[in-house]
């Protein structure tokens, strides 16, 4: 049977989606891959689809709840019955059940956390597993935007069960990212797939406001110019939310906010009503849209500058899945670049904090903290961000270690990371304020040249922007608020929280 014929027995489609076909082949002649494919070109397809011509079990590892449970739903609409996701939502008698027909599955969904038990393991272990697939792989990587430190124990984790053929996806990353992913997870040989990360149909402006007042102006402008559905990210959860507010009472009733303060039921209900399109635009923290697949959403605007290229494109990514013409606006004013600042520095432990730690614990580091770990928290006024480094460092600790030494240690780790993080804010600023093409300054970045000339390609080619106009139905009479005075007031207050 031809893979095309394993396509559309299983998956219904006639042709595979550029790039599947090669990722598909290496992984049939039994070879790890690494691979990175933009967002919504059917990464899930390119592990899917061998599993069928392989014996064992496949085991995908993913660290989004949502993606999970959207991934596992999809398979069973699919007819794929034998397809399960192990995470924190497992109830107790419910996890019992599935670990004892464990051997049942074909697919087996896991969380990171979830990894790091021993009973897990145990229970992988009594399993032959013919593929270990690591999805959103760049959160191994201590240099990628979204790390997790629970993500670099993968590699003894793999170790331990054999070392399985393995295939790690991600969407974005670079070349030091990519390396980093494959020493991680213990990889020896692998193939490389690396996809374009051009998205044509995604035009690029960054729309230059004198101050945060003209800001308010502008996005206001856009969101009820532009065709929707749409995606307003911010880096604070408050500004998300009053905006929200604010365009509601404007004349936008189907606007909600989505931040990680919100609880879990509600962000499942807002994500679900978005992809059913019944909500037109989400004012969203970063915490949004990994993992959400809604093809037709028009624009992507960015209030605040996000912290490095990274994210900006994942975030711009969400945009145009369904292949129409879509855009993406950030709006800049001068001295953006101090929130990312601020909020990259927040994410790790100061200088002082360590050097607090070090001196007021001492030995009690080496063997105790794990039962203190709420107060040293709390006294020491570490933010979650930093506290899980922090966490991290002090677990690789142990008693044959001289304290000073590893002090200095964990500083100097702290400092690289932080000249690391300020020089991808400065890549992005130099992106911002670049007078050429954006897409070929993007492009660049990742390594890219710019073959095609696009149409409508950037604000600097030149962008006809009737063609993204909200359709003639749809223009709503924007209702006088008194939104100004409020919002600048907001924007003006400090101690707002922020999510990068
Ligand atoms: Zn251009």
């Amino acid at each position: 049977m031809t893979l095309e014929n394993k396509l559309k027995t299983h998956f219904g489609y006639d042709h595979f989606k550029k790039g599947q076909r090669e990722i598909i082949e290496a992984l049939t002649l039994g070879k790890n891959v690494l691979a990175m494919l933009p967002t919504g070109t059917g990464k899930s397809l390119c592990y899917q689809l061998p599993a069928y011509l392989m014996d064992g079990v496949v085991v995908v590892v993913t660290p989004l709840l949502s993606l999970m449970q959207d991934q596992v739903e999809q398979m069973m609409a699919r007819g794929e019955k034998r397809v399960v996701a192990i995470n924190s939502f497992l109830e107790r008698g419910e996890r019992a059940s599935v670990f004892g027909r464990l051997h049942t599955y074909k697919f087996i969904y896991i969380s990171p956390e979830m990894l790091m038990s021993d009973f897990v393991v145990s229970h992988l272990n009594k399993l032959t597993i013919s593929l270990f697939v690591v999805d959103e792989a760049h959160c191994i990587s201590q240099w990628g935007y979204d790390f997790r430190p629970d993500y670099l124990k993968l590699g003894d984790i793999r170790e331990s069960l054999g070392s399985p053929q393995t295939i790690a996806l991600t969407a974005t990353a670079d070349q030091e990212v990519r390396s980093d992913i494959a020493q991680t997870l213990k990889l020896n040989e692998w193939d490389e797939f690396v996809s374009s990360v051009d998205r044509p149909n995604i035009k690029m402006v960054v729309d230059f406001v004198q101050d945060a007042r003209d800001k308010l102006d502008k996005l206001l402008e856009w969101v009820f110019f532009l065709q929707g559905p749409g995606i307003i990210y911010f880096s604070s959860k408050k500004l998300a939310e009053e905006v929200a507010i604010m365009l509601r009472d404007s004349g936008l009733p189907r606007a909600m906010a989505y931040h990680g303060g919100l609880d879990q039921e509600s962000r499942i209900l807002i994500q679900q009503q978005f992809i059913k399109g019944q909500l037109d635009v989400i004012c969203a923290t970063s915490a949004f849209g990994m993992g959400i697949n809604k093809e037709n959403v028009r624009f992507v605007i960015h209030f605040h500058m996000p912290l490095q290229l990274e994210s900006y494109l994942q975030e711009i990514g969400r945009a145009g899945r369904d292949g129409e013409n879509s855009i993406s606006i950030l709006l800049y004013s001068p001295h953006d670049e101090q929130l990312p600042y601020q909020l990259a520095e927040g994410e790790l432990p100061t200088q002082y904090q360590i050097n607090w730690l070090f001196q007021h614990f001492g030995d009690r580091l080496l063997y105790e903290w794990e039962e203190m770990e709420e107060s040293i928290k709390h006294i020491g006024g570490f933010s979650d961000t930093s506290w899980r480094l922090t966490k991290d460092f002090l677990r690789s600790l142990n008693n044959s270690m001289d304290l000073k030494v590893e002090e200095e240690r964990f500083l100097q780790y702290i400092d690289n990371r932080k000249k690391h993080k300020r020089n991808k804010i400065v890549d992005m600023l130099n992106w911002i304020q670049s007078k050429e093409c954006k897409r070929k300054g993007i492009l660049s970045y990742f390594g890219e040249v710019k073959q095609n000339t696009v149409e409508d390609c950037c604000h600097v080619c030149g962008i006809a922007y009737d063609q993204y106009n909200k359709k003639s139905s749809e223009v709503v009479e924007v209702t006088p608020f008194q939104w100004r005075d409020y919002l600048q007031a907001l924007l003006s207050k400090s101690g707002t929280s922020y999510e990068k």
